[in-house]
């Protein structure tokens, strides 16, 4: 994808802070980040979402994400990591190349209001219904 900002950052031809890299990863700083520390971890191959990736790099994506959060640990001290990760237009997904947000939570960080939700209970035929609708679709 010649015009994705990610892939630029994976072949150089765009800077980054890069914190970790292996064959199929790069981590790097969020330059617009919402809590110091902000890390984005990219599949070295462009895929767009959740939808796209292959299992190898989704894999890798996620290992390197356990390297990076006890990197983020020592490093910080965080008071607790929230990883993050949008898909689609509908979810706010803004740069169209898959991308999985460590955003440490430290003391004085802003809220991320997708994590305080209020629990409330749901109404429970619905919620079988969706599910048998989901797991019918599983393959
Ligand atoms: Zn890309």
């Amino acid at each position: 994808m010649a015009e994705c900002i990610f892939c630029k950052i994976v072949r150089g031809e765009m800077p980054c802070f890069k914190m970790y890299e292996n064959e199929y990863v790069l981590a790097f700083a969020d330059i617009n980040p919402i809590s110091k520390g902000h890390t984005l971890i990219v599949p070295k191959k462009h895929f767009e979402s959740l939808w796209e990736i292959q299992d190898e790099d989704l894999s890798a994506i996620h290992l390197a994400s356990r390297k990076l959060a006890h990197a983020i640990r020592e490093s910080l001290k965080p008071l607790g990591l929230a990883a993050l990760q949008l898909n689609g237009k509908g979810a706010n997904q803004v740069v169209m190349h898959y991308h999985l947000h460590l955003i440490p939570r430290l003391g004085g960080s802003p809220s991320l209001p997708m994590t305080e939700w209020e629990f409330k209970p749901g109404n429970r035929d619905a919620i079988r219904e969706t599910a048998q609708k989901i797991a019918a679709a599983v393959k």
